[in-house]
């Protein structure tokens, strides 16, 4: 069958790649110049000589809940390091700061204890 598929971020090229595997005649259409979509890797300016590459899409996955994803990194080699997830903000250049890590993190700042309007 000849298939047509719009979007070559993670959704497009796995479906794309599964379609093709199973012999469709499979087209991958992406409006922007590079594939991806939101899983994309950007070189920052890092300590030393070398840049930090930081992922902006897919920063975290877990093995109970991803295990199509789990199974194409392995499929394509693709290293992964564990990590745990955190979470902070900080607002108005520190006036507000807060972390999702325990409650201890989400009273950072012990005067928002008594302050229940500042959210
Ligand atoms: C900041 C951020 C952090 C994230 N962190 C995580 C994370 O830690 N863990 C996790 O599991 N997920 C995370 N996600 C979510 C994950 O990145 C997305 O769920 C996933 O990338 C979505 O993939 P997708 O292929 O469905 O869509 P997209 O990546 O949005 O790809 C859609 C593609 O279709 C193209 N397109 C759209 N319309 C057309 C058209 N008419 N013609 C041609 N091309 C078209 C777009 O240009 C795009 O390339 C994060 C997302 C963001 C934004």
């Amino acid at each position: 069958m000849k298939i047509a598929v719009i979007g070559a971020g993670i959704t497009g090229m796995s479906c794309a790649w599964l379609l093709a595997r199973q012999g469709h005649d499979v087209s991958l259409f992406e409006q922007n110049g590079t594939p991806g979509g939101h899983s994309n890797t950007v070189d920052v300016p890092g300590r030393g000589a070398h840049p930090l590459p930081v992922d902006t899409g897919f920063i975290v996955y877990n093995a109970a809940t991803y295990p199509n994803l789990v199974a194409l990194f392995d499929h394509l080699d693709v290293p992964t390091q564990a990590s745990d997830m955190s979470f902070a903000v900080t607002l108005d250049r520190g006036k507000l700061e807060y972390s999702g890590t325990n409650l201890a993190g989400m009273f950072a700042q012990k005067r928002n204890l008594l302050s229940p309007t500042t959210t």
